[in-house]
């Protein structure tokens, strides 16, 4: 059976034919491809065809797929327990490592997901400040949880509407929205609502609309405004955290945020979510407090282990710096070809985005160019022919994962470089 074939099965018993949006190749003109298996830096098909993947799961497998020493810390668990519902040690030697690594992250929960992580530290920063509304940033996605799925409002960041059907108008307005790289409306808009906000959550290196990177400036601008306004600053590190560097871009930055939330890297492909923060806030969860967060399958080993193997291994190996040399690697073989298109290659660390040129560094979503998909859409599906797998959306980034050898990125820059020339 091929793609085409378990696509028109799969319409038949989950909507669109997927289980997340993105995975659909929606405005693709194509169905998506069915993969059947992975290794390292590869993907293949139901058809049997090999990918260079550059899309990683969207970010977890930061050592690629099925890393060895990943895969036997799987099985060992595998093999002793899958699930307890109760206390164990495995959850807490991750907590343990990534506590004694992460200053700002004094205690912590785990969770499943990206999304409940945010929900939770939400929740959190209401119970600390006793406040309802929310700040957050256009184009900044921290999951789908109900009060985050809002998109800006025009004029000066007003309360936002929702950006899907079934969220109710009272959640959307607890939601402000402010555009990123405008100091003059984030000023604004804490004078206007800061007595009214509990947090201000923002992607400190936005990857979700394409790569948008903040100026320091910016970002400092709002943990200051947050700080005078006793509002708790969140950075959401679900993409960032352990992959940008052990202490995610609050290091990068030397900016410590009052909560944090993780996932992706953190359970090394799988499901595994956590927020965390100063002790005091995050004492107020049940049991100690009275903000309830649970979860059946909360902490699970399997995850456990795979997680804290993943991030020993990027520590002993020193996986942020060769990250960053791989992602230079790639972006000198395709700068220039790019360019002779009048296209932008951009890059921070092991993530990477391409756009049509722009006098300036693009920050905000306004102002990318119209063409993105129409320019991604031909790059993306010519290189899947050829066997090259980008994240299959315009504003979606790529992921490098130290499975990437110089080898396999030359292969693949080369394969763009044709697509791009023949654009
Ligand atoms: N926050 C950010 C920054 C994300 O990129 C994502 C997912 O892509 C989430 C939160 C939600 O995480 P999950 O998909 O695990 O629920």
């Amino acid at each position: 059976m091929n793609s085409k074939e378990y696509f028109e099965r799969s319409k038949k018993v989950a909507p669109g034919g997927v289980h997340s949006p993105v995975r659909s190749f929606a405005g693709m003109g194509r169905e998506p491809v069915f993969f059947k298996s992975a290794q390292g830096p590869y993907l293949w098909s139901v058809e049997g065809k090999k990918y260079i993947d550059f899309c990683q799961s969207f970010g977890p497998l930061v050592l690629g797929h099925r890393d060895a020493e990943v895969e036997a810390e799987v099985r060992e668990m595998i093999g002793t327990a899958w699930s307890f519902g109760a206390c164990e040690p495995y959850s807490l030697e991750l907590a343990e490592w990534i506590t004694s690594r992460i200053p700002w992250v004094e205690k912590l929960r785990f969770v499943s997901s990206g999304t409940e992580a945010v929900m939770s530290a939400l929740r959190v920063a209401r119970a600390v400040t006793g406040k309802e509304k929310i700040l957050k940033f256009e184009g900044c996605y921290h999951g789908h949880a109900d009060s985050l799925l809002v998109k800006a409002g025009s004029g000066l960041a007003g309360i936002a509407a929702s950006s899907s059907a079934g969220i109710s108008a009272r959640m959307a307005e607890s939601t402000v929205v402010c555009p990123l790289d405008d100091e003059t409306l984030l000023e604004e808009v804490f004078t206007l609502h800061g007595k009214d906000l509990a947090a201000v959550i923002i992607e400190p290196l936005p990857a979700n609309y394409g790569l948008l990177i903040q100026r320091k400036e910016f970002l400092q601008k709002v943990a200051d405004l947050a700080k005078q306004h006793q509002v708790l600053l969140i950075f959401d590190e679900v993409i960032s955290g352990f992959r940008m560097a052990l202490g995610g871009m609050a290091q990068i930055l030397g900016i410590q945020p009052d909560l944090v939330t993780y996932g992706k890297v953190i359970g090394g492909g799988f499901p595994v979510g956590c927020y965390g923060g100063k002790k005091e806030y995050m004492d107020l969860v049940a049991p100690n407090g009275p903000v309830y967060q649970a979860g059946t399958l909360s902490a699970n080993p399997v995850g456990m282990r795979a997680g804290l193997r993943t991030l020993q291994k990027m520590e002993r190996e020193q996986g942020w710096t060769q990250l960053d040399k791989k992602g230079e690697f790639f972006e000198k073989q395709l700068t220039d070809a790019m360019a002779e298109k009048n296209l932008q290659f951009i890059r921070q660390g092991s993530l990477f985005w391409f756009h049509q040129k722009t006098e300036t560094p693009l920050r905000r979503v306004d102002q990318i160019p119209a063409t993105q998909k129409e320019s991604f859409n031909k790059v993306f599906l010519q290189g899947l022919e050829r066997g090259v797998y980008l994240a299959p959306n315009a504003y979606e980034v790529g992921f490098l994962s130290l499975a990437h050898t110089d080898e396999i990125l030359t292969e693949a820059a080369t394969i763009l470089t044709d697509v791009i020339k023949g654009l």
